[in-house]
């Protein structure tokens, strides 16, 4: 038989096309699919309709290798995917005597005798796998014609997931002979998504028709672009050099704006290089209310470089907690390099900390001006050596500004700390 190489989803339930439910299910599968080299070319989600479903299942069966469904195994009218699948494929349904007495095993534990129709969920197409379900009644099914498998699993998260890794996973991996997908992502900040593309296209160009062709997608959030690169197949030594490779030369061409190849986070790229020159940071947030603070400690470990900060929220504060003189304010304003500057530099001096940071804007909707824009932020850190203030100006809605601002600061403090 020809290996796995493609796969279409299936989410069957009315549910799942009303605003009350999300199929989280096929993003899961994806996941894992992708990790045994099995592309998803399709996924939908269906209706509890026969016609609907069966139409569905004819389109994935005459073009995937693998297609697997998930929901409508219950024992009520509307769940139907056994019966169309059995149906489609020429394949009667039996009861089967084993599974029949799992049910009825599992109402007797709590009980209950096994209501009628749940005998449903014991019938089988003939030939099937059946695969047991631990946290519920609908038992799975495995079927395999020819090149092509199908797999049926139920609906809830909780009953599908131990079911796939448990019972499909291990048969997947016979038939994809040892191809996997390989993965790297490299992640920039202080470039647009257009900036981005416009360096690295000719790079993953090349890379995409290469002898051992990489696929390249990026992934775009406030103040972060990401480059994700993948290859799959059976030679991992060969796929590894060639995706590192591959980073190395994105990585050469972007310059310092990338800020992580290994999948680290800036925060602990940032957290890293506090910890190994020992010193740690005090923070002074106006805009951001305390967003920065929470990202640098959202990293394990991060007492050992955080000391503390001040949400500088009002100018009597910024007065007060971090020593900035009120004429510096009233000449300025709030929102200036010369504050930001004072926050950053007070805060660092009242914590005793070896490097401080600030952040002061204008996240919107209200307080902006023509000079000052909602959007305008100024960011500044300061060393023993000196103090660096950057004036920025950042699209969107105010959870956007925030967001982009807290990340501004972390890359100020990320080249701060990589100089000298
Ligand atoms: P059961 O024996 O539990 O009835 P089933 O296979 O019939 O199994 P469904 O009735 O289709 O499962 O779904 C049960 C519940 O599982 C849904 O109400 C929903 O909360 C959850 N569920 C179903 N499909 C998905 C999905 N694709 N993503 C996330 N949750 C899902
Ligand atoms: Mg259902």
């Amino acid at each position: 038989v020809r290996p796995i190489v493609t796969a279409d989803i299936l989410a069957v339930g009315s549910e799942l096309l009303t605003p009350h439910r999300v199929d989280t299910n096929s993003l899961f599968l994806t996941g894992r699919l992708n990790d045994l080299g099995i592309a998803v070319r399709m996924k939908s989600a269906i209706r509890d309709n026969p016609r609907e479903l069966t139409a569905a299942l004819t389109n994935a069966l005459s073009n995937a290798d693998l297609i697997v469904t998930t929901g409508g195994l219950g024992p009520t009218a509307d769940d139907l995917t056994r019966e169309a699948v059995a149906d489609l494929l020429g394949l009667e349904l039996v009861e089967r005597p084993d599974v029949l007495a799992v049910i009825q095993e599992r109402f007797a534990r709590r009980g209950a005798a096994m209501p009628a129709i749940n005998r449903r969920q014991a019938m089988a197409p003939e030939g099937a796998i059946v695969l047991p379900n631990p946290n519920g009644t609908a038992p799975g099914l495995l079927l395999e014609q020819g090149d092509r498998m199908v797999v049926l699993l139920p609906g809830p998260p909780r009953e599908m997931q131990p079911m796939f890794d448990g019972w499909v996973v291990p048969r997947l991996a016979d038939r994809t002979r040892g191809r996997r997908l390989h993965r790297r992502v490299l992640k920039v900040t202080g470039r647009s998504e257009s900036q981005v593309e416009e360096v690295a296209e000719p790079i993953y160009a090349a890379a995409g028709t290469a002898e051992t062709p990489v696929e390249t997608t990026i992934l775009a959030s406030p103040g972060q672009i990401e480059l994700h690169l993948s290859s799959a197949g059976d030679d991992g030594q060969t796929i590894g050099r060639v995706l590192d490779e591959a980073v190395a030369r994105l990585a050469e061409a972007l310059g310092d704006v990338v800020f992580s190849v290994d999948g680290r986070s800036i925060e602990e790229v940032v957290g890293d290089l506090l910890h190994r020159r020992g010193w740690r940071v005090a923070v002074a947030e106006s805009c951001t209310g305390g967003a920065l603070m929470a990202r640098l400690t959202d990293v394990p470990g991060a007492s050992a470089w955080v000391l503390g900060g001040v949400v500088a929220y009002a100018n009597e504060v910024k007065i007060a907690e971090l020593g900035v003189p009120a004429g510096l304010i009233e000449r300025h304003g709030a929102v200036s390099e010369e504050t930001a500057g004072a926050m950053a530099e007070g805060v660092r001096a009242r914590l005793h900390a070896e490097i401080g940071v600030s952040i002061t804007g204008i996240a919107g909707p209200g307080g902006g001006s023509p000079e000052k824009p909602v959007g305008t932020v100024v960011v500044a850190v300061t060393t023993g050596a000196g103090t660096s203030v950057r004036r920025f100006w950042f699209p969107g809605e105010r959870e956007v500004v925030r967001r982009f601002s807290a990340m501004a600061a972390l890359d100020m403090l990320r080249r701060a700390l990589s100089t000298s």
